[in-house]
């Protein structure tokens, strides 16, 4: 398990196989040590070794009826991007990324997704010491995200850790019992409401948690999310107004931090095990999603999703991509933007009395659009798993 500086976790595409994607892997000859079979075959198939090993699995693991025995080892790559360049003598591999852990166990097929949960466990600690300790010094190349990224990529292997039964979302009994009293609130509080609109909602992983908790335990009946977008759209289409680049750039960035991992509610929850259950069944939020599919697909990012081919960019995206110098057409994506928040506004005013029934599946559509806008796609690709298309374009 190579990651980078970032807590992504490389992977790459097989030739055969129906494009696959996995880890970097190789065989062990006679007399050889792990930890140098596992160097040799970095530089065969990768060009480079320039990795600093974190931890080595306590066991030998195996995951299919060959019942071949692995050795895992855990590696920060400390090299640059541009060192890594998959072996052209005998290719195993096309193309190649980083993903985040989820990405990774929405990509498995099934019979490496148990292994690859094992795996992520059992080298959550290691992972989370490197990216406490990291050191600038230890890399060629210094992290290009925000913190913000990367603390969501550790709250989320530590869920994964803590509850590897909780479902493709990782909810826990804490985050249930947050998102629950919150939407029972009767109002949306003025700071609350305020933290919501800086932060154009929640994280990925919350923004994916908060509407799949309120569609199990209000059946369906998520007026909140629903009120909740349509300010956080009209704001973006505000946001996209600005006439040059760098202005919407910081327009679009978010401030302050996502409201449930501020609030930090812990693993316990004062529900019952019966009502925790219900809230954390994701099922209800993929009949939804998938119902509405035809009319959300076309907005799913593909830099957040691995496959999607076309698409449009998420709020994180576009922003990497004014960052990196491009110049994407942002009266287009604010026409995309104004479309989307008129069919969200019919669906907001379903939930009033008068209006209910005149919603249909493009409008339902919209709110799975805004989130994976503001928040981005990942958690409900691993919800609702996307094929991967092995003609799509990547990096390679
Ligand atoms: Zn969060
Ligand atoms: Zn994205």
């Amino acid at each position: 398990m190579l990651i980078n500086s970032e807590a992504k976790i490389f992977v790459a595409r097989r030739i055969d196989g129906d494009g696959d994607w996995q880890m970097p892997q190789g065989e062990i000859y006679r007399g050889e040590a792990p930890r140098d079979a596992l160097l040799r075959e970095l530089r065969e198939q990768l060009n480079t070794n320039n990795v600093k090993i974190l931890a080595e699995s306590q066991g030998w693991h195996s995951h299919d009826l060959a019942a071949l025995r692995q050795k895992w080892f855990l590696a920060l790559f400390r090299g640059r991007e541009g060192d890594l360049k998959l072996s052209t003598d005998s290719p195993e591999f096309d193309a190649w990324r980083w993903v985040s852990s989820v990405e990774l166990t929405a990509l498995a097929g099934p019979s490496k997704r148990q292994l690859y949960l094992n795996m992520l466990a059992e080298f959550a600690d290691p992972v989370i010491d490197a990216m406490r300790l990291i050191g600038t010094s230890e890399l060629a190349e210094p992290p290009k995200r925000t913190s913000n990224l990367l603390h969501r990529d550790i709250l989320l292997i530590d869920a994964e850790r803590e509850r590897l039964d909780a479902g493709p979302l990782f909810i826990t009994d804490g985050e249930v019992n947050f998102i629950d009293g919150f939407i029972h609130d009767g109002s949306i509080g003025a700071e609350c409401g305020l933290q919501l609109m800086s932060y154009w909602g929640y994280c990925e992983r919350h923004a994916w948690v908060s509407l799949a908790v309120e569609m199990s335990t209000l059946h369906g009946f998520c007026s909140r999310s629903a009120s909740l977008y349509v300010d956080i759209l009209r704001q973006a289409v505000d946001a996209l107004e600005a006439n040059n680049r760098r202005a919407v750039e910081k327009q679009l960035a978010e401030n302050g931090g996502c409201m449930i991992c501020t609030a930090n509610p812990g693993r316990r929850g004062l529900l019952s095990g019966v009502e925790l259950a219900q809230a954390k069944d994701p099922l209800p939020l993929r009949n939804f999603a998938e119902a509405s599919s035809p009319f959300w697909q076309q907005d799913c990012c593909p830099r957040c999703i691995i496959g999607v081919s076309g698409g449009h960019l998420c709020r994180h995206h576009m922003i990497e991509v004014l960052n990196e110098g491009a110049a994407p057409d942002l009266a287009d994506e604010r026409q995309r933007l104004m479309n989307m928040l008129v069919r969200l506004e019919n669906y907001a005013w379903s939930f009033s009395w008068g209006f209910r029934g005149i919603d249909g599946p493009e409008d339902r559509a919209a709110l799975i659009s805004a989130i994976g806008w503001c928040s981005g796609w990942s958690s409900l690709a691993a919800l609702l798993p996307l094929p991967p298309s092995p003609a799509s374009p990547t990096r390679s």
